[in-house]
């Protein structure tokens, strides 16, 4: 089952009674968790699952994410307060992004994106140049885009997550929501490999012996590098050169919070990147979606 923001926030704030003070990126992120519980609350009781038994068993056969765009139930004016929140708390760590704070405090209510743009992002398409806004990078706005969204995501991922028949997906994109995996695990019982969801977090069974990102199988073209305790794996794929970081619950003694790893574990990023390999892909197809070309490498 995917962590609780709660727990998150609560493993956070051990850390920083214990540390004095949580290094800039981890308090930006405990400020955003606590934005995304409060919409998490809010809305809990309001989403109820769309799809029958039956809907759900097709979709999974069909390789289609349950979630389509049209039966998010978002609850807009909540989206653009989430949306100025999140931009607040971004605006009190700006030198993590490199934007000039005031530029992050007019974004606000006002420049919140359209529809339009949400659905491009969900759908895993590149933001329409209306959604832009000046001094802003693209990469940002879809990250502060991503945070506003999350706790929606998460809450219906939540309804929807027990249904999934784990075994009859094994795809390379999330069953609820469609996004991409930026994570995964190896389990304690087996050392089964499970994807965690960049966008939704949600965990899905996936095959070691397969890429994730182009679904290769040639094993000449997939390796992984280890630590030297074997707490991590970086997979990679000579074949689209992506990598994946991968924690082996087998091997971690301590309690592992599965979202927090993708922060602990930055080095690997930097490592993987100086090696050349690219993060995860954020156009993955989708079937029911319409065709667009492949993200190539840009830096
Ligand atoms: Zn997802
Ligand atoms: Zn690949």
């Amino acid at each position: 089952m995917p962590v609780e923001t709660d727990a998150l926030i609560h493993h956070l704030e051990e850390k920083e009674r214990k540390e004095g003070a949580l290094p800039q990126l981890l308090k930006l992120y405990q400020q955003l968790l606590r934005v995304q519980s409060g919409v998490e609350q809010k809305i809990a009781s309001r989403i109820e699952p769309s799809l029958s038994r039956e809907a759900i068993s097709q979709r999974i056969q069909d390789g289609i994410p349950l979630i389509g765009f049209d039966e998010l139930a978002l609850d807009w004016p909540l989206l653009a307060a989430t949306f100025a929140k999140i931009t607040t708390a971004c605006a009190e760590h700006s030198e993590i992004f490199k934007v000039p704070p005031e530029r992050l405090r007019e974004l606000k209510t006002e420049s919140f994106p359209n529809r339009e743009a949400i659905k491009a992002w969900y759908e895993k398409q590149k933001l329409p140049a209306t959604a832009l806004i000046r001094g802003i990078d693209r990469n940002f706005l879809t990250a502060i885009i991503h945070a506003t969204l999350k706790p929606f995501l998460v809450s219906h991922a939540k309804t929807l997550i027990g249904s999934v028949d784990q075994e009859r997906w094994r795809r390379s994109y999330c069953p609820i929501c469609g996004g991409s995996p930026d994570f995964a695990y190896l389990d304690e019982e087996k050392g089964s490999r499970w994807l965690l969801c960049s966008r939704c977090d949600t965990e899905w069974l996936f095959q070691r012996l397969q890429c994730p990102f182009c679904d290769t199988q040639d094993q000449n073209a997939l390796a992984y590098f280890t630590d030297d305790e074997g707490r991590y794996r970086l997979y990679v794929c000579e074949h689209c050169k992506h990598y994946l970081k991968t924690i082996d619950l087998r091997q971690a003694k301590d309690e592992v919070l599965l979202p927090l790893e993708r922060l602990y574990s930055l080095d690997l990023d930097r490592q993987a990147r100086e090696q050349g390999y690219l993060t995860y892909n954020k156009a993955t197809k989708i079937p029911g979606q319409s065709p667009r070309t492949r993200r190539t490498r840009k830096n």
